[in-house]
C-alpha cells in the first residue's frame, strides 16, 4: 500500500477546502478529522487523492464505508450533502 501522506498535504487539503468539511460543508476549524475517502479497510490508500478534511460527526458516520454507500445512507436520513472537493 502507498504511504505518501504528509503534514503538507493535509494543510493544502484544508486550505483547498477552505476550513469545511467536505461532506456537510459545517466550518471544521481545528477540530477535524482525516477521512480516507475510500476506506483504508476497504483497499483505499494513504494518498492525498483519497483524503478529505471531514468534521467529526460525518467522519464518525461514515466510518468504513465507501463514499457512494455513505451518500446513499446520508440521502436517506435526509441530510444535505455537499461535496467540495475538486475532481470528485
Ligand atoms: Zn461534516
Amino acid at each position: 500500500m502507498q504511504n505518501h501522506l504528509t503534514n503538507r498535504d493535509i494543510r493544502d487539503i484544508y486550505s483547498l477546502q477552505s476550513g469545511m468539511c467536505a461532506y456537510c460543508g459545517d466550518k471544521v476549524g481545528l477540530n477535524y478529522h482525516v477521512d480516507h475517502i475510500d476506506p483504508i479497510k476497504l483497499g483505499g490508500a494513504n494518498t492525498v487523492d483519497n483524503i478529505a478534511i471531514a468534521c467529526p460527526a460525518c467522519n464518525m458516520s461514515k466510518g468504513s464505508k465507501k463514499l457512494l454507500h455513505f451518500f446513499a445512507w446520508k440521502n436517506q436520513t435526509g441530510e444535505r450533502v455537499t461535496v467540495l472537493r475538486n475532481g470528485y
